[in-house]
């Protein structure tokens, strides 16, 4: 195997009491998209510092191209970083602050000309060449920062929550672009974000973080359909949590019974019996009905309808199990007749999956309920 365009091994960082990383060991390959994600104060800027050699950590060794980095500056890194804000020079002209480092490296004229111009048109701004930073908008500005930090065609570009500062349709528009780019020129991007949908779309894979620890590291289907622990069910989209406790274990099956009083089989996932665990399963997996319609089906709970809301392209009802449990349930919007006679709040309910689509985690931690999973276009009560 190819040895890691990046290594973080056993890398530790406190400030004073606060341990902001710890213990942390990452991998990451050459050419990927790799994104650290997790709530504010996760350690996940840390840990892009350190990469870029703003921060040195207390233990632990930083490989880079299997070279040991420790003790080298930011500038002589093979790395560049692209910050939130833009830290452009204000009094330089787009093109000279593209041009920057290639001058600082004393290339010749021509071949910095040429680079700066494909640069430039690569980030759509060839036209805006000779403006000054204050003559472009944010979007704009961040792109010449994208372009100014890949013109240098670094071995690793780090990127501070670079499109935090933008609307949300720019940031959209962005995200496309940034991942073209990245594509295109194959550099490999170290992203930290702490919005779960942008590091769903962009990345090859994630690191979930959690208080200077990383929960969980995979591809973005893995971390929304397997997650790992109750934390990243929880951060990454509705965390749909049902607790309960592993009754048997039978070869890759366990038998759980939740505390909603009934029992239910899913994966074990390495969980033995007597353990605390959630089952998961995520809203638009789930079916609901009317508990009294006496239709046959799968394995499922029964609760009742607490809210039903509106949001444009789905009906979103949340369901309150025994135990004070809540699901949120995500039905499409796709049929008005259909819409119009989903069960509206005070109604007794049955909620169903599939079978493969229930997922055990283990520990009985609290996870935060990611209310902004799904934001609500229209709100309006539903149902009868
Ligand atoms: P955010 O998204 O808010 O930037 P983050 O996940 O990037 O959060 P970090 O900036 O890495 O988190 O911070 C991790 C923890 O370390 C936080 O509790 C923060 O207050 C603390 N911390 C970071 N830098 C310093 C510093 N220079 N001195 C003291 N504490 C710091």
């Amino acid at each position: 195997m190819s040895e890691p365009n990046v290594r973080l091994e056993g890398v530790t960082k406190a400030f004073g009491e606060l341990v902001a990383v710890r213990e942390l060991d990452l991998d990451i390959d050459r050419g990927e998209f790799f994104t650290l994600l997790g709530p504010s104060g996760c350690g996940k800027t840390t840990t892009l510092r350190i990469v870029a050699g703003f921060e040195e950590p207390n233990e632990g060794r930083i490989l880079i191209d299997g070279a040991d980095v420790a003790g080298l500056p930011p500038h002589r890194r093979p790395t560049n970083t692209v910050f939130q804000s833009y830290a452009l020079f204000p009094h330089l002209s787009v093109h000279d602050n593209v041009a920057y480092g290639l001058k600082r490296k004393r290339l010749d004229r021509g071949e910095v000309d040429r680079r700066v111009r494909e640069e430039l048109e690569r980030v759509g701004l060839a036209a805006e060449a000779n403006r000054r930073p204050n003559q472009l908008s944010g979007g704009q500005q961040q792109r010449v920062a994208l372009a100014r930090a890949v013109v240098n065609l670094p071995k690793v570009l780090l990127l501070d929550e670079p499109l935090g500062a933008l609307d949300l349709k720019l940031r959209k528009g962005l995200q496309i672009e940034l991942k073209r780019i990245q594509r295109e020129v194959g550099i490999t991007f170290v992203y930290v974000t702490h919005d779960q949908e942008e590091a769903l779309t962009m990345s090859d894979r994630i690191a979930v973080m959690n208080q200077g620890v990383v929960e969980q590291i995979a591809r973005p289907q893995e971390v929304y359909e397997r997650p790992a622990t109750t934390f990243v069910a929880g951060f990454i989209g509705v965390s749909n949590l049902m607790p309960g406790t592993v009754a048997s274990v039978n070869g890759e099956t366990a038998t759980v019974r939740l505390d909603a009083g009934v029992e239910v089989r899913a994966d074990n996932n390495g969980l033995s019996t007597g353990e605390e665990c959630h089952a998961v399963v995520r809203p638009e997996k789930l079916t609901i009905r009317r508990a009294d319609d006496g239709a046959a089906d799968g394995p499922g709970v029964e609760g009742m309808v607490e809210s039903s809301l509106y949001l444009g392209t789905a009906t979103q009802i949340v369901v309150r199990l025994p135990g004070d449990v809540r699901m949120t349930v995500l039905v499409p919007n796709a049929d008005e007749a259909e819409r119009q006679r989903l069960p509206g709040g005070g109604v007794d309910v049955r909620l169903s999956w599939a079978p493969e689509h229930i997922h055990l985690v283990r520990g009985s931690t609290a996870a935060p309920f990611a209310e902004d999973a799904i934001e609500p276009l229209m709100t309006s009560r539903g149902g009868s």
